[in-house]
């Protein structure tokens, strides 16, 4: 038995690092996963790397930040598997890293409209395909970023306390619907886009590793299977009276 054996969930920004491990482990603990991303070819080694292992996949290509395209996705997981039971909302960028006073108009939108706006719409479309078919589960990425500040990065801060904040009201507004609403807070977490992040901040000097390993507790950064482990477990029956809680996976960071 898997803990999410015959249940569908739809996952954004599955073409790569924690979305990837978060569908891996979905399909591995029984689940048929819908691998959407806005780049059709990770999707699609995604999408190949569940069927090989022996799961069931269905890619939807999908930039959270339009509408028609989160409309689409939603309605091609219901037409293909018959209802959605979970949903977690993966997708994000992290833009550039830029001191407060210098922050571009153009960063600042480019980011909210991804992580924000795009969870926004991706939560709203999902909690209504739930309604209908009696209840689910969603897990939304915010960070260690949704919890404190980041010198650079106040567009993605901003971003993801704002994505701790729909988490909260959402779980509020659907708890007696049978609609649970949960966020994880990642540190470090060995991705292209914490490679992207140390190389701004180092001018390329630094591997991820190198740079964040020591601001851990627990001495290194993460790997994206130790919080597809989380976000499992939270999809799953096992944590029926969990709901709107905001929860690090962090190696300590905050804790500090
Ligand atoms: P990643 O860059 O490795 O993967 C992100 C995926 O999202 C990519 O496949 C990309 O194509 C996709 N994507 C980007 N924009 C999209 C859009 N508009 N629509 C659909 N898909 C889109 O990043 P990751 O490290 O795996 O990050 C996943 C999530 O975890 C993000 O929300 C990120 O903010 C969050 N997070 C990451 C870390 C970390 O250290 N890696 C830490 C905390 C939180």
């Amino acid at each position: 038995m898997g803990l999410v054996d015959e249940l569908t969930v739809i996952i954004t920004g599955a073409g790569a690092g924690i979305g990837r491990a978060t569908a891996l482990c979905f399909a591995s603990e029984g689940a048929q996963v819908v691998v959407s991303d806005i780049d059709s070819n990770g999707a699609a080694e995604t999408v190949n790397m569940i069927e090989k292992a022996g799961g069931t996949a269905t890619l939807v290509t999908a930039d959270v930040s339009k509408p028609a395209d989160v409309a689409a996705l939603i309605d091609m997981a219901v037409a293909t598997y018959g209802k959605i039971d979970c949903a977690v909302n993966n997708a994000g960028i992290e833009g550039k890293i830029i001191p407060f006073a210098d922050q571009t108009d153009d960063n600042f939108d480019a980011i909210i409209s991804v992580n924000l706006k795009g969870t926004f719409l991706c939560m709203k479309a999902e909690i209504a395909a739930m309604l209908k078919s009696g209840g689910g589960t969603i897990v939304n990425l915010s960070s260690v970023a949704g919890l404190i500040g980041f010198s650079g990065l106040a567009p993605y801060v901003a971003s993801k306390h704002g994505v701790a904040g729909l988490t909260k009201n959402a779980a509020l507004e659907y708890g007696k619907s049978g609609i649970r609403v949960n966020a994880v807070c990642p540190g470090g977490i060995d991705t292209r886009m914490l490679d992207s992040l140390a190389d701004q901040a180092t001018g390329g000097t630094q591997s991820s590793a190198q740079m964040m390993d020591p601001l851990h507790p627990i001495g290194r950064i993460g790997k994206p299977q130790e919080v597809a482990d989380l976000i499992v477990w939270l999809c799953s029956p096992r944590a029926s009276f969990v709901t709107g809680a905001i929860i690090p996976v962090d190696g300590g960071y905050v804790a500090q």
